[in-house]
């Protein structure tokens, strides 16, 4: 290993491990990272999964694949021998915002527990050049600019594929970009990203994320999730999704040709998930290509109806596709005949309009046609899926019974304990063995240990050890104080008003307003928020705009901040992620019931020990039915309740704001002369008026007894012991979120590969 470094340094840079600068070490780890990953096997067999995603929030990938090549510890101690450490030199890498949240970061644990599993299966999607966006924070509020993640040595391998993709008015010829995907002491997979080679960077200003939006050549793979406020914005998603799918299905069908399989007998060799509805055209392309390799329509229709699966991941409203029609015919007119051919055959069978393909609005629902012309439909938590069957998706579920079922999304331990958090992980095995890294349900042996006070304390010492890294990352990256030995009580996740990222800022101003009049809490509280708001999203800027407020307000406030803070992480993303979840004692999953299908976000902090904040809702309740009811503080309306609310058009949170006095003046404080002195009058009146005269996710539903829910975990952190044994329970318990476990179901049930 020494020797290979040196060499490589001294081949590309003329240095060694003693001269050479950290920049220079970092591109020659990568290097022996990309050698050492394609001496692996492909992951190989005789069916195949191709999993296709507007989205792989795949994070910084250095130490993670030398974790899963089994090298990590090696290169360590090099490293160190000569005085560098990994841990900066990982830091050196961009990290691409090829995703928006946990949609993508779920596609990207999936590929690690597919190699993982030595199963074969690729990812399929693009190659955004400026990703999501990067967020800063000005004058309290949000900015987006570009995220430029390409650098001249990285991790994208250029193939010699490529393919024409025809537009109405012309057509564009793909590249394609792989990165390897090294599973856990295992084989090896590949994400397909396509792209094409007329993109023009200089398109978006420096400091910005706008760009001519009619330039389709020069600007498809710039940014993933392009503004769609307006008609060009919508019109370009369509082309990126439609370029995606067409590259992916004419791979899938040149790979199927390569190895001689007959393409009617496709659904033997390939399984497509299409993960949300953004991948839903590759339905119809297919299509389009079997007939135009002279299957007729019959023959195209059902051996795609056999290979594709459809993973469906939210029941908001918004999130459902419903594309235009003079959209599609103003992009992908070859796409129309197919399908309203694919619609008519539905109206034939079914009389119930709802489950119609095109709507009276001449509009094309997307899901519509994955659940009819795909074989499986999942959710991605039991009470998810539930909800998809009973309400949501009920009219097709009464069609098609046995095409729903579900699968609990789960997240990659590789990254979200043995790399994230190694002094825990190191901890684990020294007390139950290695055998949990290969099977997570080995865990559990952890409970031996549940009253054992040397483990105990040590858990609580590697939280402030944690806490401790992260305090040094805040300094250096946001030039923050953080107490270590306050209370971290984290909400991480994207913002949105259905994870009520609000309701939390208003018990911010609870205390605020409680340690003003005198109360100061026994151990110091730090709350600590990081999310990204889509930029068109309004309210949801607002809701930064108030967090930020409050921030300006509590530092400023010598009474309050040695007992309590707010602060927000710029610019949340996956190696940041990485960095707050180990350090937190409090995981906040606080969606409104029914909402949140699943979340990822929890099952990260219940593996590294923080105590869930939540309410019953996506996978809050199998981590509850894991650890039982005195591991977890669960409050709240119900799922069901929340449901019939909206049936019923019961809720009206003016009626609240009337009525509870303390509400009323929590609210309020929001356009109160504090918080007006620091910010944005227009846009903290607009989050008022919000939250009085709409509050569409019931915000002020569960505000109470969130504040008394909160007061009482902040009681219970006082008894540490007891509070270690309960965060000792949650990892013991947290196997069962390992991403292998989701995989493997996902191939048992639906995939059947091997
Ligand atoms: C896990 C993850 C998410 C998903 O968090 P939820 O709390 O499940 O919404 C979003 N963003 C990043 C960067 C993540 O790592």
């Amino acid at each position: 290993m020494e020797e290979r470094l040196q060499t490589l340094l001294n081949e590309k840079f003329g240095k060694n491990l003693d001269t050479c600068s950290q920049e220079e070490l970092f591109q020659v780890l990568m290097i022996l990272t990309k050698e050492e990953t394609q001496k692996l096997p492909q992951n190989q067999g005789n069916k195949k999964l191709y999993y296709i995603s507007a989205e792989f929030l795949i994070g910084k990938l250095l130490s993670n694949n030398l974790i899963n090549l089994g090298l990590y510890e090696e290169v360590e101690k090099v490293l160190e021998k000569h005085g560098q450490k990994l841990c900066e030199i990982e830091e050196l890498e961009l990290e691409p915002s090829l995703g928006n949240g946990g949609l993508g970061r779920l596609a990207a644990c999936f590929l690690d527990s597919i190699a993982t599993l030595g199963l074969p299966g690729d990812g399929i999607g693009l190659n955004y050049h400026f990703g999501l966006f990067r967020q800063m924070f000005e004058d309290h509020k949000q900015k987006e600019v570009k995220n430029p993640w390409i650098s001249q040595e990285s991790w994208l391998m250029r193939q010699p594929e490529t393919f024409q993709v025809p537009f109405k008015d012309f057509t564009l010829k793909s590249v394609l970009y792989d990165i390897d995907v090294p599973g856990y002491e295992s084989g090896c997979n590949r994400l397909h990203l396509f792209d094409v080679d007329t993109i023009d960077e200089s398109l978006v200003p420096e400091d910005s994320i706008d760009f001519d939006k009619k330039k389709i050549q020069k600007n498809l793979t710039l940014f993933l999730y392009p503004d769609d406020s307006d008609d060009d914005g919508r019109k370009l998603r369509i082309y990126q999704q439609y370029f995606m799918v067409s590259c992916g299905a004419q791979l899938i069908l040149k790979e199927c040709e390569d190895k001689g399989y007959d393409l009617h007998k496709l659904n033997e060799h390939v399984v497509i998930q299409i993960n949300d509805t953004h991948p839903s055209m590759v339905i119809p392309e297919l299509i389009r290509l079997l007939t135009g390799k002279g299957f007729t329509m019959d023959e195209a229709v059902k051996v795609v109806s056999k290979t594709c699966a459809y993973t469906n991941h939210t029941i908001l409203a918004e999130a459902l596709e419903k594309w235009p029609m003079d959209y599609l015919e103003e992009v992908v007119p070859h796409l129309l005949p197919i399908i309203k051919e694919l619609d008519e055959r539905v109206r034939e069978k079914y009389t119930d309009e709802s489950v119609y393909i095109i709507d009276e609005d001449e509009r094309v629902h997307m899901a519509h046609m994955d659940i009819h012309y795909g074989f499986s439909v999942n959710g991605v938590a039991a009470l998810h899926t539930e909800i998809l069957k009973n309400t949501e998706l009920n009219n097709f579920y009464k069609i098609y019974p046995e095409k729903f079922n579900n699968k609990t999304n789960g997240i990659t331990f590789r990254r979200w304990l043995l790399h994230c958090n190694r002094e825990l992980s190191a901890y684990i095995e020294s007390l139950i063995g290695p055998g949990f890294k290969k099977n997570a349900d080995e865990l559990e042996k952890l409970l031996a240990y549940k009253d054992d006070e040397k483990v105990l304390e040590k858990l609580a010492q590697i939280k402030v050890e944690k806490k401790l890294e992260f305090k040094k990352f805040m300094k250096e990256t946001q030039d923050m104080e953080l107490d270590e030995n306050s209370i971290f009580d984290v909400q991480v996740k994207r913002l949105h008003e259905y994870k009520r990222q609000q309701m939390n800022a208003l018990y911010a101003i609870y205390k605020y307003l409680d340690i003003k009049a005198g109360n100061k809490p026994k151990t110091p509280i730090t709350m600590i928020f990081g999310a990204k708001a889509a930029p068109a999203y309004v309210i949801a800027k607002d809701i930064i705009h108030l967090i930020l407020c409050l921030h300006d307000l509590i530092e400023n406030d010598p009474e309050v901040k040695p007992y309590f803070r707010v602060l927000m992480i710029e610019n949340y993303n996956v190696s940041k992620a990485a960095k707050v979840i180990p350090a937190a004692d409090i995981s906040e999953q606080i969606s409104l019931a029914s909402k949140e299908a699943s979340g990822t976000g929890n099952m990260k902090f219940m593996l590294n020990g923080a105590l869930t904040l939540g309410t019953e809702d996506g996978a809050n309740v199998e981590i509850r039915d894991l650890v039982g009811d005195e591991n977890i503080y669960i409050f709240g309306k119900r799922p069901q309740e929340v449901i019939d609310l909206y049936a019923e058009e019961a809720y009206c949170s003016k009626d609240i704001y009337k009525k509870d006095k303390l509400i009323h003046k929590l609210v309020d404080f929001i356009i109160g002369d504090e918080l007006l002195a620091i910010g944005d009058k227009e846009s903290l009146t607009r989050l008022h008026k919000e939250l009085v005269g709409k509050d569409w996710f019931m915000t002020l539903l569960d505000t109470r007894e969130y504040i008394e829910t909160k007061e009482k975990i902040y009681a219970d952190y006082e008894d540490q012991k007891a509070w270690q044994k309960k965060a000792l329970v949650n990892i013991a318990k947290a196997g069962f979120f390992s991403s292998d476990r989701t995989i493997k179901q996902y191939n048992e049930d639906i995939w059947h590969l091997q």
